[in-house]
């Protein structure tokens, strides 16, 4: 499932072939996914302009002229595949085609069709309905310490969940939460309430230095997303703890034979990974 790195790097590749650029044709291959597409989906956004192409936890939000908003979601598998015109017909997946005046056109594929595209009017996104709920942005330099702290003070369940929480802080999945927690040495098991400043002081670099490795490398849970450069947009990212049970904590020296290495366990139905030698 995309998580957040890798809907920066989707942003970052659209960013750089629809930013001031007009769609000249929109196609819909399907009445919907998630939901079903607006009335006159195609035809609203064709001849727009964009403007810019934001995020929002795990919402693409690409700004159109006009005050229009095309709000997207990649869901379980969706894609955003860059290329030139290719005057082909669309594959089985293949959902949604937009044409820019350059030429280059981008096909929204998702196979499990989970994935969302919808719009809403600039002034109304700030309470649109999937956005309105959303806690800060990690990344933001608004997410500090003292947010987070205020935010787990008196809360009983663990911090794990609390961090899943998208109300508490958005966009944050599964495998970024067990990696920042093993990076700030917290135990995904502890009770949000009693992290201690000095925790939370960790936690945070922690969360935003996770995230900021994985965008570098390019995301890690999709692989074949294609930039316009050619590149692939998505690398398979190393995890320190995340899918490792049993194996080498990167931090012990101990020998994993004798301890039983990195510990599985399932929190709320999500794995979760750890070193319970290190993670208090
Ligand atoms: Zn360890």
């Amino acid at each position: 499932m995309p998580e957040l790195p890798e809907v920066e790097t989707v942003r970052r590749g659209l960013a750089t072939v629809w930013e001031g650029r007009r769609f000249v044709e929109v196609a819909c291959h399907r009445a919907g996914l998630r939901q079903p597409f607006p009335e006159n989906f195609a035809q609203r956004l064709t001849g727009r302009r964009v403007e810019n192409v934001g995020r929002r936890a795990k919402y693409l939000v690409v700004t159109l002229d006009g005050g229009l908003v095309l709000l997207g979601h990649l869901g379980m598998s969706g894609r955003m595949v860059i290329s030139a015109k290719r005057n082909s017909p669309p594959g089985r997946h293949d959902h949604v085609v937009f044409l820019t005046d350059q030429g280059i056109e981008v096909v929204f594929t998702d196979p499990r069709r989970f994935g969302l595209l919808t719009l809403c009017a600039a002034d109304q996104l700030a309470t649109h309905p999937l956005l309105a709920d959303l806690g800060p942005e990690p990344l933001d330099p608004g997410f500090t310490p003292a947010v987070l702290a205020a935010a787990l003070a008196g809360k009983a369940t663990s911090i794990k969940a609390a961090l899943l929480d998208q109300t508490l802080v958005a966009g944050l999945g599964n495998i970024y939460v067990v990696e920042s927690l093993y990076r700030a040495k917290i135990s995904p098991l502890r009770a949000a309430g009693t992290l201690t400043r000095r925790d939370i002081a960790q936690l945070v670099p922690a969360i935003k230095a996770v995230l900021t490795e994985s965008i570098a490398v390019g995301g890690s849970t999709l692989r074949d997303h294609m930039l316009p450069d050619g590149e692939l947009g998505y690398f398979q990212h190393s995890f320190a703890v995340y899918g490792r049970q049993g194996e080498a904590c990167p931090r012990c020296t101990c020998d994993p034979a004798e301890t039983g290495g990195i510990t599985r366990t399932v929190q709320a139905g999500r794995s979760t990974f750890f070193c319970a030698r290190q993670q208090k």
